[in-house]
């Protein structure tokens, strides 16, 4: 290792490290996921990574033929979606805030980024 390595190695692992919590900041969490419509009948129920925020907010993206993201955009989701989110020992119950249909990437050309993605978000009840 030259002696500019040795000064520029750590300053890259800095760039690195703030970089990826920039692109990534939330924890994604392996979680079973239930929704339930206004009267808490359960109407869908599957397995997917969760983002968390301290506590608050978590979020999930789904492919937008997922039978999950269907309900979701569909006409008789109701007023009220409300979640129940386990991942190992805890169990967590958000309402429906935000829906988000877009392109899971931005690259125009690229069939993986146009493949559209529906994001919701819930907020702890
Ligand atoms: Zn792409």
């Amino acid at each position: 290792m030259s002696a500019s390595d040795q000064i520029l190695a750590p300053l890259a692992d800095d760039v690195r490290l703030a970089y990826e919590r920039a692109v990534q900041p939330l924890a994604l969490l392996a979680a079973r996921v239930r929704l339930w419509d206004s009267n808490w009948q359960p109407r869908r129920e599957f397995v997917t990574q969760v983002a968390c925020e301290d506590g608050e907010p978590r979020s999930f993206s789904l492919p937008v033929d997922h039978p999950a993201a269907e309900w979701l955009m569909g006409d008789d989701s109701a007023v009220m979606v409300y979640a129940t989110i386990e991942d190992g020992g805890t169990r967590w119950c958000g309402v429906l805030t935000r829906i988000i249909n877009q392109p899971s990437g931005p690259c125009p050309q690229c069939e993986h980024c146009q493949t559209r993605v529906l994001t919701a978000t819930f907020r702890l009840m």
